[in-house]
């Protein structure tokens, strides 16, 4: 079975923030979304917000670098977590992430691991921006509303009945 991830479309994100916030009260007890896991970026030449976190990898480059075994994917729950027993804090995990998803705070470093199966920014997130589903799943969700948009289009060109996506379908 291909393992739930957060997906994200920054399409969707007001930049609210909300998740930030979530994210730092569930998991640090503070209202300070400096230590949030997921960390909202803003392009402002586009003027768009793109939601950033572990995306979970399957060769998780911040796994090697650790020189001591602290850091590791959970071949079952697909999830790269951090073990505080033994992490010396050195940050190289930090350094190989390319998408800066591990997040240094002055007391340790912190990277998401979906609140254990139940990602809380997902819960607050009002436009839909990140979800908790296969991406497999996302995959052929989109795909289904890009076929649906195309054949309205098709539809509104040729002057056909606003049913015509589902007549085609069938
Ligand atoms: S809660 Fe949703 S809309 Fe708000 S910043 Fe986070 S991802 Fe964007
Ligand atoms: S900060 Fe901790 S988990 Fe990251 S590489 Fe160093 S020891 Fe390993």
């Amino acid at each position: 079975m291909l393992t739930p991830k957060i997906v994200i479309r920054p399409k969707l994100c007001t930049g609210c923030r909300l998740c930030e916030s979530t994210c730092a009260l569930y998991n640090e007890k503070v209202n300070n979304p400096t230590r949030s896991r997921i960390q909202v970026m803003k392009q402002h030449s586009f003027g768009l917000f793109t939601p950033v976190m572990c995306y979970q990898c399957k060769e998780p480059p911040c796994v090697p670098p650790c020189p001591v075994d602290a850091i590791k994917r959970d071949p079952e729950t697909g999830v790269t977590n951090i073990d505080y027993d033994l992490c010396i804090g050195c940050e190289q995990c930090a350094a190989a992430c390319p998408f800066g998803a591990i997040i240094t705070l002055p007391d340790k470093v912190v990277k998401c691991d979906l609140c254990k199966g139940d990602p809380q920014c997902v819960k607050y997130c009002e436009t839909k921006a990140i979800e908790y589903k296969s991406p497999f799943q996302a995959y052929h969700e989109n795909r289904a509303k890009r076929g649906e948009i195309a054949f309205s289009n098709l539809a509104a060109d040729y002057g056909l009945p606003e049913d015509v996506p589902n007549l085609v379908r069938k």
